[in-house]
């Protein structure tokens, strides 16, 4: 590798997009897949996904050369479903670590479906670097998993946990979700006891959102979504739920075990740079932001990434960082950016403290629970001041 611009921050993070899916469309999915047509399981088996695996190759050889003599501390697999890839999953890992400098102990994730990953996949993920895993669990509740459309069951949840620590994974990760139509505090507690009852090193719990595209989209108003306040009182009932099991908020959404929080997630909160491979994958490198369109055709057909601007200015920096507990500590934003929290009005800042929303400490400015949820109005009054 060529010798690194001085200026360049030293390490970088990997993402990779897996499109494929086995069930088709759950309802309310809005990221970019595709029903995969071929055998699931731990063989590639099917060309489109052979295809696939040698286009993502062919980006990942060309791009090492930009990412020089900066280290990989976290590569991430997401899709999708990364995990019906099997051993598809570790040949692209190889290519990684073929073509870029992995840092010792970097942290390699793959998402998982419960329903479709057995042991001998899971060991020999493990077995070829992976040592961390994002499982979908989204509840223990069948009629809410019903609800979304998910194949797997609470035991499928219970079984692949098991299997992942058989096979040497100690960092797991379980998603929830909340607002489920059906949903109430009781079964979301539920949801927390059991998930908390599988030792996980961390826990993800997203408030459901109806996007445009999705088919929730096209009968939400059959679905008998909570309102607004109700929302509000199901976010904060499950944040103290996680909490009290021992997980510590350090994101909106995420909660860990100290030491455990997603490194690579972390990255897009810190405004750090990573690039992405995969059709619909986004990447922050060098000051830019580009991103290959959803499509997997174009994709191996190597449609080039589409520009989209310069990243990592002040502004996005305040609205990534605001999503951590942390927040924004005056001396980081000072070496960033050449200014500290001085940079927001004061009358602003006071009168936000006043209503709960914000923490205002000298060094450090960050959001409190009410806060992150109304985390975008807040910012954009912080913001254009
Ligand atoms: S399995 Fe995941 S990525 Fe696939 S359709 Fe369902 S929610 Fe979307």
């Amino acid at each position: 590798m060529e010798s690194c611009n001085a200026t360049c921050p030293p390490q970088v993070g990997i993402y990779v997009h897996v499109p494929f899916c086995a069930q088709g469309k759950c309802p309310y999915c809005d990221f970019y897949s595709v029903k995969m047509s071929g055998e699931v399981g731990r063989e590639v088996g099917c060309e489109v996904q052979e295809r696939y695996i040698e286009s993502v190759e062919r980006d990942l050889q060309a791009r090492a050369k930009d990412a020089c003599s900066r280290e990989i501390n976290t590569v991430y697999f997401g899709g999708g479903t990364p995990s019906l890839l099997g051993e598809g999953l570790a040949r692209l890992l190889f290519c990684v670590a073929e073509n870029y400098k992995i840092e010792k102990g970097a942290e390699i994730t793959f998402e998982a479906n419960p329903k479709t990953i057995d042991y001998d996949t899971l060991l020999l993920l493990r077995k070829s670097g992976f040592n961390r895993i994002s499982l979908g669990m989204q509840s223990a509740v069948q009629k809410e998993l019903d609800a979304l459309g998910r194949r797997h069951t609470k035991e499928d949840v219970k079984i692949a946990v098991e299997n992942a620590k058989k096979a040497g994974f100690d960092n797991i990760s379980l998603d929830l979700m909340l607002c489920v139509p059906g949903q109430t505090q009781k079964s979301m507690r539920e949801s927390v006891d059991f998930a908390a009852s599988l030792s996980p090193r961390h826990i993800s719990a997203y408030i459901l959102k109806v996007e445009k595209g999705t088919r929730y989209f096209d009968i939400k108003d059959t679905l008998n979504l909570p309102d607004d306040d109700a929302q509000a009182d199901m976010y904060l009932a499950a944040c103290e739920a996680i909490e009290e099991k021992g997980y510590n908020q350090y994101e909106i959404s995420n909660f860990a075990e100290a030491g455990f929080e997603s490194q690579h997630n972390l990255r897009y909160w810190n405004c750090d740079e990573y690039l992405g491979f995969g059709p619909a994958a986004h990447s922050f490198f060098a000051g830019r932001r580009f991103y290959y369109p959803r499509g997997l055709e174009e994709y191996i057909a190597g449609n080039p990434p589409v520009q989209d601007g310069d990243g990592g200015s002040l502004k996005e920096y305040i609205m990534l960082r605001l999503r951590l507990s942390t927040g924004i500590e005056d001396a980081e934003m000072k070496r960033r950016f050449g200014v500290g929290l001085s940079f927001f009005d004061k009358g602003v800042i006071g009168s936000l403290e006043k209503s709960g929303l914000i923490k205002y400490l000298p060094k450090r400015l960050s959001l409190t629970k009410k806060g992150f949820l109304v985390s975008n109005s807040i910012i954009s009054e912080l913001i254009f001041r």
